[in-house]
C-alpha cells in the first residue's frame, strides 16, 4: 500500500489544492488526512469538501472538534486560534459542523495508527515534540507506525528497543530525520507528517509524507504554492494579521 499523509490544513485552500495535484503525480493509492481541516485559514468549507472528496480516510484534529461545538469553551487556546474558531463557527453550516463532529478520533489499519496529536488519549490533544513524549505515544500503542501531526513540525521518532521489566517497559528511542527514513521490520516509528496549511518549521512550503509499506519508505514532501493569496484571503475575512504573516514565514 503506498499512501500520501496530510495533516493541518487550517482552511487553507491553496496549499491543499497545491499538494493534492502534487500527489497526483506520485501514484498513491490512498490519501490519510490525520486533522484539522479547519481553523486559522479562510477556507474551511471548501477544505472540508475537498478532503472529503479526495481521501481515503479522514480523523478530526482539536480545531475541527472546537469549531463544531458552539459549547466548547476556547480557553485552551491562543487568542488567535480562539478568534479564528469564532469566525470558522459563524461561516460554516451546520450540516458542514455536523460533518467535522462526526470524525472520528483516531483509525487504526493494517498496522498504522492515525492519530492527530498522541495515542494517549486522542481527545487531549497532546503534543509528542520530543523523545520523551514519544516514549508515552509508543507506550499508549501497539501499532508499528504511528502517524501524527498537530505540531505542525515534521519530525520522527523511531522505538528501537523495548524491553519489559518488572517495573514495567523501557524503551530505546531515538529521534531520526524526518525527510526520508527505510523503515525497519523490528522498530516502531511515530512520524510526524508537519503541516500542509500552516507550517512551523520555518519552511513557508506546505508539507506532507508518502509511506510506502512494500518498500518501507517514508518520504516527507515540500510543495510551494500560492502563500499570498492564502494571506490575503485571511486578511479580507477580517481574520488576526498575525495568521496571514505567519504563512510567510513558516514559523
Ligand atoms: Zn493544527
Amino acid at each position: 500500500m503506498k499512501a500520501a499523509i496530510l495533516s493541518d490544513v487550517h482552511g487553507n485552500l491553496e496549499a491543499l489544492s497545491a499538494v493534492l495535484e502534487d500527489v497526483e503525480g506520485r501514484s498513491v493509492e490512498r490519501i490519510l488526512f490525520l486533522g484539522d481541516v479547519v481553523g486559522y485559514g479562510a477556507d474551511p468549507g471548501p477544505c472540508l469538501e475537498l478532503l472529503e472528496d479526495s481521501a481515503f480516510r479522514l480523523i478530526a484534529g482539536n480545531h475541527d472538534h472546537a469549531a463544531a461545538d458552539e459549547e466548547l469553551g476556547l480557553e485552551d487556546f491562543h487568542q488567535d486560534a480562539a478568534d479564528a474558531i469564532r469566525w470558522t463557527r459563524s461561516i460554516l453550516d451546520q450540516e458542514a459542523k455536523d460533518r467535522l463532529e462526526a470524525l472520528p478520533l483516531e483509525s487504526i489499519d493494517q498496522g498504522v495508527h492515525l492519530v492527530h496529536g498522541s495515542p494517549c488519549e486522542p481527545a487531549g490533544w497532546e503534543y509528542i515534540i520530543s523523545e520523551k513524549d514519544s516514549e508515552r505515544g509508543f507506550g499508549a500503542a501497539s501499532s508499528r507506525l504511528i502517524l501524527v501531526g498537530h505540531s505542525h513540525i515534521p519530525a520522527a521518532y523511531v522505538e528501537l528497543e523495548a524491553k519489559r521489566l518488572f517495573s514495567g517497559v523501557t524503551r530505546r528511542i531515538k529521534a531520526e530525520d524526518p525527510t526520508s527514513l527505510t523503515l525497519e521490520p523490528r522498530y516502531r516509528y511515530i512520524l510526524n507528517v508537519g503541516s500542509v496549511g500552516q507550517p512551523r518549521d520555518g519552511d513557508p512550503r506546505a508539507a506532507y509524507a508518502t509511506l510506502d509499506l512494500e518498500s518501507e519508505t517514508y518520504t516527507l514532501h515540500r510543495v510551494t504554492y500560492d502563500v499570498e493569496q492564502a494571506s490575503s484571503k485571511i486578511r479580507r475575512a477580517g481574520l488576526p494579521e498575525s495568521l496571514a504573516e505567519r504563512l510567510r514565514s513558516g514559523q
